[in-house]
């Protein structure tokens, strides 16, 4: 007998009424997009994270393309960044005809290892990339003393990590330029949508060309004198249409207000897995810096081989037949046959390889039940138990 008779995923969003309705109601307003929800949306995030500007764009992989593009990476340049990440962290760097290079992470925390960022470092980079894995700050301290002293531009992939604070400031306001993604499986949506902050004048000045075209409106921008009219504009670089929509950004206002209460219930659902699992034979648990408040997004185990008679993918299948459907965050990203045609070995990130083979994420999302999280633990104990060598 499953533990459960319904499917459980390991993540889904929370879309409310009010949701809804301010999604209804910016469709018979005047503007769709390039309209004030846009504006509204970006105030609303720069106030949150405490960053003096804030970008909204079409996706969380745009706003690491404009956050590289802003970066003013080209080719032959290099990009640091984790190999335990989603693709796009890599595939920014690739976008702008730069090399990503994989620092290994740390055997614990699963974080990009600010040490080996530093071992990386060749004449050629010029910015890392570093990923909130799970929604736990990296070692931001470290890494912008290692950037600073190497002159590179310092980008966090914050894309599990809204809500999450490094010693008391939230992230958003730390990096140079911090990307976040409002996909749905995130902690807040838009459907698909994503945001850049920054603190500097100059970089949100790229970033908005980035994700518009690189057109201009701006006289003090423009490089003609030709100023024929008030319908004048001009393309100044080469950008993309990158925008995101004002009923997106409505429902993303709808959702960024009620980003406290889904962060007390994650930070909830997490303390009832921390005490239930910490204890189990052949469960492992990531470990946590202190100076990371997260808000997390995924909630890994990882199997200790020593002490289950299984594989990984017997246990993820175990689980799957107890109705609890994980899936696995990530496999390393230079694995994939696109990287390896390129010229990437196995082997280069040994810390994160051995992690990728024994993790699996478990449910985590807020509308989750207590019964939901009980039937998750359950689910964990029994085919550990049953899995347990003699
Ligand atoms: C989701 C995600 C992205 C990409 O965000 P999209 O909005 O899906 O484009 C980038 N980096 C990480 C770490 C992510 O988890």
């Amino acid at each position: 007998m499953p533990v459960r008779e319904e499917k459980l995923y390991y993540g889904r969003q929370w879309i409310n009424e009010e949701d809804k309705n301010a999604v209804l109601e910016t469709l018979s307003s005047d503007f769709i997009t390039c309209g004030p929800r846009v504006k509204e949306a970006e105030k609303a995030i720069a106030e949150y994270t405490g960053a003096k500007y804030a970008v909204a764009v079409a996706n969380g992989t745009a706003a690491l393309h404009c956050a590289c593009i802003a970066a003013g990476i080209g080719a032959g340049d290099e990009v640091i960044t984790t190999p335990l990440t989603f693709a796009a962290s890599a595939n920014c760097a690739l976008y702008c005809g730069a090399k990503p290079v994989f620092a290994d992470v740390d055997s614990d925390t699963y974080n990009i290892e600010p040490a080996n960022i530093e071992k990386c470092i060749t004449k050629k980079t010029r910015a890392v990339v570093a990923v909130d894995f799970t929604g736990q700050a990296v070692k931001i301290n470290e890494i912008r003393k290692i950037c600073d002293k190497y002159g590179l531009v310092f980008i966090e992939d914050a894309a599990h990590a809204i809500g999450t604070s490094y010693n008391g400031k939230q992230i958003g306001s730390l990096a140079d330029m911090t990307c976040f993604s409002f996909h749905p499986v995130k902690t807040v949506t838009s459907g698909e949508g994503g945001a850049v902050t920054t603190n500097s004048e100059e970089l949100y000045k790229k970033l908005i060309l980035a994700h518009t075209h690189g057109i201009t409106h701006d006289e003090e921008l423009m490089e003609e004198d030709v100023h024929e009219g008030s319908w004048y504009y001009e393309q100044i670089s080469l950008g993309y249409n990158y925008r995101m929509t004002d009923f997106q950004a409505a429902l993303l206002l709808s959702q960024l207000k009620q980003l406290e209460f889904f962060k007390e219930r994650r930070k909830e659902i997490v303390k009832q897995y921390d005490e239930a699992l910490k204890n189990i034979p052949g469960i492992i648990l990531q470990k946590e810096i202190p100076e990371s408040d997260t808000c997390r997004h995924l909630y890994i185990i990882r199997l200790d081989s020593d002490r289950l008679a299984c594989t990984r993918r017997q246990f993820f299948d175990a689980m799957s037949s107890e109705n609890v459907q994980c899936q696995v965050h990530y496999i390393p990203v230079y694995w994939f046959p696109y990287y390896q045609k390129l010229g990437y070995q196995n082997g280069i990130c040994p810390a994160a390889e051995k992690i990728y083979k024994g993790i699996m994420s478990i449910p985590l999302y807020p509308k989750m039940t207590d019964q939901d999280v009980d039937d998750v633990i359950h689910a964990v104990k029994k085919v550990a138990e049953n899995y347990r060598k003699a």
